[in-house]
């Protein structure tokens, strides 16, 4: 096994999976209410193909897997994708990434099926807000869903939130609050460009700092050293034992710690979530390609890795592919 480096010596540990690009909300920040294009049918990859790269993959050195999409749970074989994941020799960690609505009906089956840890995105505390953010009145449902999370022992639970200035931005405490008193690893996530409907802009953005200065006026916030490649730089609240994560994809990039690699749902591997470019598995799987040869694409996808996702840079473009066909 060689490891999957890329021309800057990042070493890449971590394949994140989209699993379906259909969601059962609308995010103002990631899908316009019409949804967006939906993938042709035919050119999702099957629990076969998927487990065919997932194999290859561990194999080269992947160690953790993250289902996303779109939203994962919406695909009916999921649980059985798990279950395969966790038999192969070797098995790689599994997460998933969820809005959080199906877990109810499903969160038992998936950590029985070998799921490791689930994070769950929630951006407010307020039904009416809700509804407004993600037009559709689903609140209920995702609170029963983190429940049923913690119920299946997928602990620690970890919330994703996203700040949208004069929508949800000042329910930040309110939120720390609430997921400190259940239990639950709140991190937050800057908006960044990647909404279908172009919809972001640097000032419409809640920056990390303005995040931290809001929640510094309740709570201490110690730093916790050793982040790795961990996306989020974590603080220990108020002497611990709880924490709260900050996501500063924008403002404060962690590419040169990327070991990162993202599979869309219809095949296609991108070495960032900005990539302009990718590098297509689909049709040589389908084409019988042999495990060598699909081992040599990823390894050619890492080898033009860029250094950065450049979106400070002046000449800047968002992917062509909204965060929902990508997998956050
Ligand atoms: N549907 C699942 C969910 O919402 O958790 C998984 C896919 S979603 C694209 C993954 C994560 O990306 C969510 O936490 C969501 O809040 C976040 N996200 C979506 N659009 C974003 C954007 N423009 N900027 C930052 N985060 C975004
Ligand atoms: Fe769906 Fe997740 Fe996008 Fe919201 S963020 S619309 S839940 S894919």
């Amino acid at each position: 096994m060689s490891g999957l480096v890329d021309g800057f010596g990042r070493v890449h540990r971590d394949l994140r999976i989209s699993l379906t690009d259909h969601c059962n909300l609308r995010c103002t920040y990631c899908m316009p209410a019409e949804g967006v294009p939906w993938l042709p049918r035919n050119t999702l990859l099957s629990a076969t193909e998927l487990m065919r790269i997932v194999e290859i993959a561990v194999a080269e050195g992947v160690t953790e897997v993250r289902l996303t999409g779109g939203e994962p749970l919406l695909r009916p074989d999921v649980v059985d994708i798990i279950a395969a994941i966790h038999s192969i020799e070797n098995p790689p960690e599994i997460s998933i990434t969820t809005n959080g609505i199906m877990l109810p009906r499903l969160a038992d089956r998936l950590a029985e099926a070998g799921l490791a840890r689930v994070n769950i995105s929630l951006d407010t505390l307020d039904r009416a807000r809700f509804k407004e953010l993600t037009r559709r009145d689903r609140l209920g449902d995702v609170l029963d869903g983190i429940d049923a999370a913690k119920a299946a022992g997928m602990t620690p639970v970890k919330i994703n939130s996203v700040l949208m200035r004069g929508i949800n931005d000042h329910e930040a405490p309110a939120l720390l609050r609430w997921a400190m008193e259940n239990d639950l690893e709140l991190r937050f996530i800057e908006q960044m460009p990647l909404d279908a409907g172009h919809t972001w802009s640097r000032e419409g953005m809640v920056t990390a700092a303005e995040i931290l200065e809001t929640l510094r006026t309740e709570h201490e916030l110690e730093p916790i050293a050793g982040r790795g490649a961990a996306p989020a730089e974590r603080f220990l609240v108020d002497g611990g034992p709880h924490t709260v994560g900050i996501i500063a994809s924008v403002t404060m990039p962690f590419c040169g710690a990327c070991d990162r690699l993202r599979l869309t749902a219809d095949g296609q591997l991108r070495s960032c979530l900005f990539s302009s470019t990718e590098s297509d598995l689909r049709e040589p799987l389908r084409s019988g390609a042999s495990d060598e040869e699909v081992a040599a694409i990823l390894h050619r996808c890492l080898a033009g890795k860029l250094a950065g996702h450049g979106i400070n840079e002046p000449g800047f473009l968002q992917p062509p592919r909204p965060m929902s066909a990508i997998g956050g």
